[in-house]
């Protein structure tokens, strides 16, 4: 506010007070009012990171913010993403998409690669695929934003969207399994062939090895690990796929449910 509108309010008040306690203007009062100094940027918009830091923790400028070394790890990670061209996918590419989600998840989602909405906006599981996985992670109070997180086997997209070649498979392996190893998952969900080839190396489809709980073993953890059909899949044909799907989140819950 500035001084002058400062003086309009005090000048306003004091009238006030001079109609009700005598009915007479008293002497005009001149306050030595200053402008408000402007509020820097960052603390007016709510996306900023730092203003939001600032206002969740009450933390002052000279206390250190937490460090949430997963998440250190995990921006490690997609910054060799970025950079990486081990394989053809990186020529063909618009943007990497090394996965988003929380950093301590109950469900880490595994899909297969990116399409062409994700291509274009680095993100994984936006386009239809993606918004009817939202809504199969929601039908088990699950989502990206409160305790999944959600990945691919590879991070490039495959041109034509045609399935990753195993060396490009094998090409990306390192990085979800550093970023498995970073997250340390309470769960797993793969969706889709490549998902359960790129990961468990399977050589039965989908629906052969769907519907039961498999032991994923990475370094000194045991991860149990459920397969199911891939979003496109139920997309394509309901009839064939909702049900099942359905089945094999209902095992899901169950078992996040039996944790507690
Ligand atoms: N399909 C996938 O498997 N992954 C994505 O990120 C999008 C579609």
């Amino acid at each position: 506010m500035t001084a002058n509108d400062k003086q309009k309010i005090a000048s306003f008040l004091d009238l006030a007070r001079d109609s009700i306690s005598s009915g007479y203007r008293s002497e005009k009062t001149e306050y030595n009012f200053s402008d408000d100094t402007a509020m820097p940027s960052q603390f007016i918009n709510q996306n900023d990171e730092s203003a939001n830091k600032k206002e969740n923790t009450n933390q002052s400028d000279d206390q250190a913010a937490p460090v949430n070394i997963e998440r250190q790890t995990l921006d490690k990670i997609a910054a060799e993403i970025k950079t990486c061209s081990n394989c053809p996918l990186a020529s063909t590419r618009s943007n990497t998409v090394p996965g988003e989600g929380v950093t301590n998840p109950l469900v880490m989602v595994i899909g297969e690669g990116p399409g062409a909405d994700e291509d274009k906006q680095g993100r994984p599981f936006v386009g239809k695929a993606g918004q009817y996985l939202d809504k199969m992670l929601i039908s088990i109070n699950l989502s990206r934003t409160t305790n999944c997180f959600i990945a691919n086997i590879v991070k490039c997209r495959p041109p034509n969207n045609r399935d990753p070649h195993p060396e490009e498979r094998d090409a990306c392996a390192h990085f979800l399994k550093r970023q498995i190893e970073t997250l340390k998952p309470k769960f797993i969900l793969l969706v889709g062939n490549v998902a359960a080839q790129g990961l468990l190396n399977a050589k039965e489809p989908v629906g052969k090895i769907h519907g039961k709980f498999i032991d994923y073993k990475i370094g000194s953890m045991t991860i149990p690990l459920i397969v199911t059909y891939h979003p496109a899949a139920v997309l394509r044909d309901e009839a064939a796929y909702k049900r099942p799907v359905w089945e094999d989140l209902k095992l899901l819950r169950d078992k996040i449910a039996s944790l507690n």
